[in-house]
């Protein structure tokens, strides 16, 4: 069955009239609480972080070392859309007005040209992220707080359970991310894929127990 493409995607696809999407619009549920008060993880939980730790370690070992030889650097945002909170607008585009006054300007029509405002926040498109580094091919940002969580995860990024991937970034191979999660959770498992209806670049790696759940297959005896 295929994911359904989140509304935040699609508003965004809309405000520019066309099929564009930067993974960061999808919910992530990247961060897993845990302390006094707050119920330790459960089983699904679990899953959800390890499948996180090895889209963070295959980012580390394969996306970004490309970053810089990247011959289509999603940073330009020809193909990608950035989703900001104020905050990160005011920042990277070094505002001094109220955002009041900023959304009026938007809205006015006077710039801008790149930034598209809806649901509370802001969508950049069309134009290099004020934040990136040509000469460096590189985020001037990367170890600030301000940086866009999207951005960090993208282009592969845990979703509960399971894993999601941009293709449209050339340094992922799929067959070898697959390989990976194998490797990382260990021969138990398998990997699954599906590519969403509405954005066939973003694929959906599941994860499945091989030979199913043994406390199913007790329960059915
Ligand atoms: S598209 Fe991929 S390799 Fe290129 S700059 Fe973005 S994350 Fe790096
Ligand atoms: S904030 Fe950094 S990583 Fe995100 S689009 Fe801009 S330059 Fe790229």
């Amino acid at each position: 069955m295929c994911r359904a493409a989140k509304p935040a995607i699609l508003a965004a696809a809309s405000f520019f009239g066309e099929n564009i999407v930067h993974a960061a619009v999808y919910a992530s549920s990247r961060f897993v609480f845990a302390g006094p008060g707050v119920s330790v993880p459960t089983a699904r939980q679990s899953l959800a972080t390890r499948l996180q730790a090895a889209a963070d370690a295959y980012q580390r070992a394969h996306v970004i070392p490309h970053c810089a030889v990247c011959v289509k650097p999603c940073c330009r945002l020809d193909t990608h859309v950035l989703e900001l909170n104020w905050q990160q607008v005011k920042v990277l585009w070094r505002l001094n007005e109220p955002r009041s006054a900023f959304d009026r300007r938007l809205a006015s029509g006077k710039g801008p040209d790149e930034i598209r405002a809806a649901d509370g926040l802001y969508f950049a498109h069309r134009k290099v992220c004020p934040a990136y580094d040509e000469a460096q091919h590189a985020c001037r940002i990367h170890d600030q707080p301000i940086k866009p969580s999207g951005c960090s995860d993208y282009p592969v990024y845990g979703d509960g359970d399971v894993l999601i991937a941009d293709l449209r970034c050339e340094a992922v191979d799929v067959d070898a991310l697959a390989a990976w999660v194998v490797r990382e959770l260990g021969p138990v498992f398998r990997v699954t894929r599906s590519a969403d209806c509405d954005f066939p670049f973003l694929v959906t790696l599941a994860v499945k127990r091989r030979g199913g759940n043994p406390k199913a297959r007790a329960g059915r005896r």
